[in-house]
């Protein structure tokens, strides 16, 4: 059966998307810590970060840090956060958290609430920053 991840790349589930290539796709957490709070995934289906052949992973940073910066010039924050678990979605991914300090990337923390225009306006204002 195909990740929750697999399923938004194939549109079978919606998301509020960034950004995406012929390899990765990224789009908004529905459950941030910090608004802008953001998932990067490899389009094919690959539960561990670390089992990503060579050279995606290091495309895959490279590509993560080109929409990190359209993050910032959005999110007043200290720097972007990277972070990565995979403990609920098998399927990899790395999170990119506006932070100002390191209280804000406690996953116990409580998450933002986000009206869904919210979302749409938020995405829509990085993906801008991204052209
Ligand atoms: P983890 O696997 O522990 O790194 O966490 C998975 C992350 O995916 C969590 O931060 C969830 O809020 C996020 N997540 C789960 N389902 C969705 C979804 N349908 N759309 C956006 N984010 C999601």
């Amino acid at each position: 059966m195909s990740s929750i991840f697999t399923k938004i790349i194939n549109g079978e589930i919606p998301c509020y998307k960034i950004a995406e290539d012929d390899k990765f796709f990224a789009f908004l957490d529905i459950n941030p810590l910090k608004k802008g709070h953001t998932l990067v995934i490899p389009r094919k289906e690959i539960d561990y970060l670390f089992d990503l052949e060579e050279g995606l992973l290091a495309e895959m940073m490279v590509f993560s840090r080109n929409i990190a910066l359209a993050i910032e010039k959005v999110v007043p924050c200290n720097r972007i956060g990277v972070v990565v678990l995979g403990l609920e979605v098998p399927h990899a991914h790395i999170h990119l958290i506006p932070i100002d300090s390191e209280a804000d990337v406690r996953f116990s923390n409580p998450r933002v609430k986000m009206t869904e225009q919210e979302f749409e306006d938020l995405a829509a204002q990085i993906r801008k920053e991204l052209q």
